[in-house]
C-alpha cells in the first residue's frame, strides 16, 4: 500500500515537474513574443508620436521657404534702402543690429501688430549690399508674419544669412539684440552646415543637440538652406526644444528597461540619465564621453542588424536587435527628420520572471492537484484495497485457527461486496468457510451416529456378555454382579431380596443315559421353565454346569421359598423323560435363602442356600430343602 502511494507519488512529481518545465518554456517563448510584438508597437507610436514635431518642423520652413523665394523672386516687391534703415540700426559695439522696437511691438501700415523679432549683423559685417539687405527686410516681413503662427510648437523661427546674420522671431529673448558684437556666427557648427562649401548638396540640416542656456531647454535647430541660381539666400529654421522628449525617455515609464536617442553616426542624443553640466555644453556625445559601454555595445548590435537589413528601419518600420551581452532586446525605431534612432532597452530578465512566475503557479496549481489526486488515490486504495486485504487478513488467520463458523456467519467482516480480485477472494473464502463449516457438521452428524451405533453394539456386546451361551439365561458373571449389588443395597439398608439354588437331580445319569446333547436340551428346557415361572423382577442365572441360581429382589425367605417350591413343581410338569430316574422324568431340588443382618457378604448367602439345596438332595430330591 505504502509502496504503491511512494510510487504514485513519485510518478506524480516527475509529472509535476516535466508540466513546470513545459509551462516554463512555453511561457518562456510566448512572453517573448508578445514582449516583442508589445514592444514594436510601443516604439513604433513612440516614434510617430516623437516625430511629429519634426515633421511640422520641415512642413513649417517649407512653407517659409516657398514664401520667401515667392516675394524675394517678385518685381512688384521692393526694398529700398530707407526700408532697411527703417529696420535697423548700427550700434556703438559696431554690430548692426534691428530695432529695440520690433521686439517690444510695432504697428505696421497695414495695422497688423508686429512683435518679438530680433536680428544682428556681425561685426564690422557689411550690410551695404542690396541684395543681402533685400532678404533681410523680406525675412523680417515674412518673420513678423508667419512666426507668432509657428510660435505654439517651437522655440523660435529664424533666419540665418551666409554674411554672418540672424535674424529670430522669438518673443521670450531679444537674442539679436544681447548677442556679442564679434561673434562669429557663420563659424560656429549649427550655420556653418549650410553653407555651401560645407553642404554641397543642399539638403536641410538637423544639427546634433545642444543645451541652450538662454532658453534653459535641449534643442536641436532644423535649417533649410535656401538657394536661386546657385547662390545661397537665407537659412529658415526652427529651434525644436527636446527637454520634454528627452523627460520622457526617463520618466513615465511603468514597465522594466529604458529608452535611448542615439544618431546612426553613433553619438548620442539623449538617455534616462541627466546629463551633465558639462555633457551640457558638449551637446553631442560621442562613445569616448559616454562612458558607458552597455551603450555603446547595443550600438554596435544595431549596426549590425542593420547592415543584415539595412531597410529594416525605413517607413516607420522597426528592428528588434538581440544585446546578448547584456541580456536585453533593444528595439529600434527611427525618428524621422533628424534620422535619430529611439532605442528601447527592455531586460530580457523581465521576461524570464514572467515565466518563472507561470512556471511557479503551474507548479502550484500541480502540487495542489497531485495533493488531491493522492488524497482520492489513498482513500481509494485504502477503501478498496487496503481495509479489504486488511479484512481478509482476519478472516484468514481465523480461518487458520478453524473458526470457519465466525467467518461463514459473517461475525468477520469481509468485502464480498468489491467487484474486484479481492471482492472475488473475499466471496471464496466466505463459501470455503461455509462448506468447511458444512462438511464439519456433516462429520458431527457421522461421528454422532455411528458413536451411537458403537454404544448400541457396545451394549448388545455387553448384554452378551453376562447371557449363557447354551441356554440363553444370565450366566455366573451376571449373578456374581447382580448379587453384589443386592448385597450392596441391603446393607445399605434400602432393601432385601432372596436367593434360590437350584441342580438338576442326577443328571450325570441322564448324561450317561440319553447322552451330553439331550443333557444340553434338558437343560435349556429346564432353565426356560425356570424364567417362564419367576416373577418378572426376579431373574435365573446358569450357576455353572448343571446348577441355577434365582435373585428375588425385594423379597423374603417365605417368599423365597414359596418361588423355590413352584419352580420345582413347574419343571417336574415339564415332564421331560428319564426313565432312570425314580420320578421318571427331569426334576430339580432347590435351596432358598434371603437376606439377614447375619447374612452380610454374597457368599454367606450362596452357602446358606447351597446348604438346604443339600439338605433337599438329602431329603430326597424334587423338592426345596428346608
Ligand atoms: P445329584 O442328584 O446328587 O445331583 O446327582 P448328579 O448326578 O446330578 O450329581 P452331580 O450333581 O454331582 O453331577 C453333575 C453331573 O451333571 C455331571 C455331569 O455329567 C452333568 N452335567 C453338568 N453340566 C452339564 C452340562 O452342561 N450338560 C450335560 N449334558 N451334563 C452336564
Ligand atoms: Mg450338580
Ligand atoms: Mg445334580
Amino acid at each position: 500500500m505504502r509502496d504503491v502511494l511512494v510510487r504514485t507519488l513519485a510518478v506524480g512529481i516527475v509529472v509535476t515537474i516535466v508540466l513546470s518545465a513545459a509551462a516554463y518554456l512555453t511561457t518562456y517563448t510566448r512572453r517573448t513574443r508578445e514582449t516583442l510584438s508589445v514592444l514594436r508597437q510601443l516604439v513604433s507610436e513612440r516614434v510617430e508620436r516623437e516625430t511629429a514635431i519634426f515633421s511640422l518642423a520641415r512642413d513649417n520652413l517649407n512653407v517659409f521657404r516657398d514664401a520667401f523665394l515667392r516675394l524675394y523672386l517678385d518685381d512688384r516687391v521692393s526694398v529700398s534702402d530707407a526700408d532697411f534703415d527703417r529696420l535697423y540700426i548700427r550700434g556703438d559695439d559696431g554690430a548692426v543690429r534691428m530695432r529695440r522696437k520690433f521686439f517690444d511691438g510695432v504697428y505696421d501700415t497695414s495695422g497688423h501688430f508686429r512683435y518679438g523679432v530680433s536680428s544682428f549683423i556681425g561685426n564690422n559685417q557689411p550690410v551695404d549690399d542690396a541684395d543681402f539687405r533685400r532678404r533681410l527686410v523680406l525675412s523680417y516681413r515674412l518673420l513678423s508674419q508667419l512666426g507668432p503662427g509657428f510660435q505654439t510648437r517651437f522655440a523660435n523661427t529664424h533666419v540665418s544669412f551666409p554674411e554672418n546674420a540672424i535674424t529670430l522671431f522669438w518673443p521670450d529673448v531679444p537674442w539679436g539684440l544681447q548677442a556679442r558684437a564679434d561673434l562669429p556666427m557663420n563659424e560656429l557648427g549649427v550655420i556653418a552646415a549650410t553653407l555651401q562649401d560645407r553642404n554641397p548638396e543642399r539638403e536641410p540640416v538637423w544639427t546634433g543637440l545642444y543645451f541652450d542656456d538662454t532658453a534653459d531647454e535641449w534643442m536641436i535647430t532644423y535649417e533649410v538652406p535656401v538657394d536661386h541660381d546657385g547662390r545661397h539666400l537665407i537659412n529658415p529654421s526652427h529651434d525644436v526644444p527636446l527637454t520634454d522628449l528627452m523627460t520622457r525617455l526617463r520618466s513615465g515609464r511603468a514597465r522594466a528597461g529604458y529608452a535611448f536617442l542615439m544618431r546612426e553616426d553613433g553619438y548620442l542624443v539623449a538617455r534616462p540619465t541627466p546629463p551633465s553640466e558639462d555633457q551640457k555644453w558638449v551637446g553631442q556625445l560621442s562613445f569616448d564621453e559616454i562612458g558607458d559601454p552597455a551603450i555603446v555595445r547595443s550600438y554596435e548590435a544595431i549596426r549590425s542588424a542593420l547592415n543584415d537589413h539595412p531597410a529594416a528601419l525605413e517607413n516607420d518600420g522597426t528592428i528588434v536587435v538581440d544585446n546578448a551581452e547584456d541580456d536585453a532586446y533593444l528595439t529600434v525605431g527611427r525618428l524621422e527628420g533628424p534620422d535619430w534612432w529611439f532605442v528601447d532597452v527592455y531586460p530580457k530578465s523581465e521576461i524570464r520572471a514572467a515565466a518563472h512566475r507561470a512556471a511557479l503557479e503551474r507548479l502550484g496549481e500541480s502540487v495542489i492537484l497531485l495533493v488531491v489526486l493522492m488524497l482520492v488515490f489513498f482513500v481509494l486504495v485504502r477503501r478498496r484495497a487496503a481495509r479489504p486485504l486488511a479484512q481478509l487478513r482476519t478472516a484468514a488467520e481465523y480461518l487458520g485457527e478453524a473458526r470457519f463458523a465466525e467467518v461463514a456467519h459473517g461475525d468477520v467482516p469481509l468485502p464480498r461486496d468489491l467487484d474486484n480480485e479481492i471482492g472475488l477472494t473475499a466471496r471464496r473464502f466466505y463459501e470455503m468457510s461455509a462448506r468447511i463449516l458444512d462438511a464439519n457438521r456433516e462429520m458431527e452428524r457421522v461421528v454422532e451416529e455411528r458413536t451411537r451405533e458403537l454404544l448400541t453394539a457396545n451394549e448388545a456386546l455387553r448384554e452378551l456378555s453376562i447371557l449363557d451361551g447354551l441356554t440363553g439365561i444370565h450366566n455366573r458373571r451376571a449373578f456374581d454382579r447382580d448379587l453384589s449389588a443386592l448385597v450392596r443395597e441391603a446393607v445399605a439398608g434400602t432393601g432385601s431380596f432372596g436367593l434360590i439354588m437350584i441342580d438338576l437331580d442326577q443328571f450325570k445319569l441322564f448324561n450317561d443315559s440319553h447322552g451330553h446333547q439331550e443333557g444340553d436340551e434338558a437343560l435349556v428346557r429346564v432353565s426356560t421353565r425356570v424364567a417362564e415361572v419367576i416373577r418378572r423382577e426376579d431373574r435365573v442365572y446358569r450357576y455353572g454346569g448343571e446348577e441355577l441360581a434365582v435373585l428375588c429382589p425385594d423379597t423374603d425367605l417365605t417368599a423365597t421359598t414359596a418361588t423355590a417350591e413352584r419352580i420345582v413343581r413347574q419343571v417336574s410338569t415339564l415332564e421331560v423323560p428319564f426313565p432312570e430316574s425314580v420320578h421318571g422324568v427331569v426334576t430339580v431340588s432347590a435351596g432358598a435363602a434371603a437376606w439377614t443382618g447375619e447374612l452380610s457378604t454374597p457368599g454367606e448367602i450362596v452357602k446358606s442356600a447351597d446348604t438346604r439345596l443339600y439338605a433337599a438332595k438329602q431329603a430326597g430330591r424334587n423338592r426345596v430343602g428346608g
